[in-house]
């Protein structure tokens, strides 16, 4: 291995591997078939992991961005869609962490650390990726309370999550200055959770609609302040994206190693596949692939701990990533043949996995966007 891990983060990454092997993998089919699973996240919670990289004043551990993205890493090497429920709630919360009052930080950081379930909703029907676009609109009533009516699409956690960062307008002549943030309880009236998205993979995390019909927050619900919500949305993609990649890394080992067992058992022309330079290539690649995987993801949660700005690095992993995880989970199933079309072999799961880290947190095509404004100095 490249990266050079402190004795912390090595135990604590021995430590996801041994929980991820011994009760995440074996539930990856389930959760696939049959959606979230809360009895799993809920002994996910009782191992600290969840707040692991929140700071001590608040339950938390105190690690970086790296170790974070260590537990993010492990995790999908049993189950994607778990590690995006966390990698969601994660961006969600630490939205709180890095912009919240000391009032807010103090009341969810600690539900954030011991395990309650953020969600995070920019994205509505008309406006993904052009997401300065959004329609959901908070007007102040007479009393300073906020006024939220709209919708949100695709949202991960929804109907699981404990708490809400929702973004709403709050002022339409400002455009991208003119949107904010808030934090939403479940419980609160108005919030209308609406149609289970009947997702192709990824099936395991929890994704559905949300409606706001006169959703009234008091005014201590107002993230930072009126017009940060853009610039809140964007900097926790920012972080998000690392995690993305860290999920293609863990995602693609596993279809590798998948893929190798059965290379070296299933014999044609007389002897394994895996003596066939065509599929020895295939892992030839594929290693290669991943070795610059990991490279590109830990760089980016480095700068991310070193406390500097990550734009950059955060989409590039992804970027490449995501892009490489889809391209390795098909050729393992190509490696599987007829197998690998089956339902009964773990890699056609992981295809369907595979696809949505190339689409959600910013797809592709924005984080060339992203990537080429950056490097032309836009
Ligand atoms: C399973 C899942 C979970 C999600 N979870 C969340 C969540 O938790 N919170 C949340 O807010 N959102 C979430 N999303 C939404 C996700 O972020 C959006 O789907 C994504 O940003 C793309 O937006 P869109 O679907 O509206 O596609 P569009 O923006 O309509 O884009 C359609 C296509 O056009 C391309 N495109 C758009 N604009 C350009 C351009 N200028 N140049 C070149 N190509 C362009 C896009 O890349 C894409 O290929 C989730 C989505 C999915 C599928």
């Amino acid at each position: 291995m490249l990266m050079r891990f402190t004795e912390e983060q090595l135990m604590i990454r021995d430590m996801v591997r041994e929980f991820t092997e011994k009760e995440v993998a074996p539930r990856d089919k389930w959760m696939d078939e049959n959606g979230f699973d809360r009895a799993l996240y809920d002994r996910l919670c009782t191992t600290g992991l969840t707040g692991v990289h929140f700071p001590e004043e608040y339950g938390g551990a105190g690690c970086d961005a790296v170790t974070s993205t260590i537990v993010i890493h492990e995790l999908s090497k049993g189950s994607a869609s778990l590690a995006l429920a966390l990698d969601i709630s994660w961006v969600a919360s630490d939205m709180i962490l890095h912009h919240g009052t000391q009032t807010q930080k103090d009341k969810y950081l600690p539900l954030a650390a011991e395990g309650k379930i953020f969600a995070f909703g920019l994205t509505e029907a008309s406006a993904g990726s052009d997401a300065a676009r959004i329609q959901t609109t908070a007007v102040k009533d007479a009393d300073g309370w906020w006024v939220l009516n709209g919708g949100k699409s695709w949202i991960t956690n929804s109907g699981v999550a404990d708490y809400y960062i929702l973004m709403a307008i709050t002022d339409r002549s400002k455009g991208a200055k003119g949107i904010s943030a808030f934090i939403v309880p479940k419980e609160t009236e108005g919030l209308i959770i609406g149609k289970h998205e009947e997702k192709m993979g990824m099936r395991g995390s929890s994704t559905c609609e949300l409606s706001f019909d006169a959703m009234r927050l008091p005014p201590d619900a107002l993230l930072s302040s009126e017009g940060m919500g853009f610039k809140i949305a964007m900097q926790g993609l920012d972080g998000g994206r690392i995690s993305v990649a860290a999920i293609s890394c863990g995602l693609a080992e596993h279809a590798f190693e998948l893929a190798k067992a059965y290379a070296n058992e299933r014999i044609t022309f007389g002897k394994p596949i895996a003596k066939h330079q065509a599929i020895q290539f295939k892992f030839a690649d594929m290693a290669t692939d991943l070795t610059a995987m990991q490279m590109m993801t830990y760089n980016a949660a480095e700068v991310k701990a070193s406390g500097k700005r990550h734009t950059l690095e955060a989409a590039e992993a992804k970027l490449f990533c995501s892009t490489r995880c889809t391209q390795i989970c098909l050729e393992c199933l190509q490696i599987h043949g007829g197998n690998g079309y089956s339902k009964e072999f773990d890699v056609e799961r992981f295809v369907r996995d595979s696809k949505l880290l190339e689409i959600g947190e910013g797809t592709s095509e924005i984080l060339r966007m992203v990537i080429g404004g950056t490097v032309l100095g836009k």
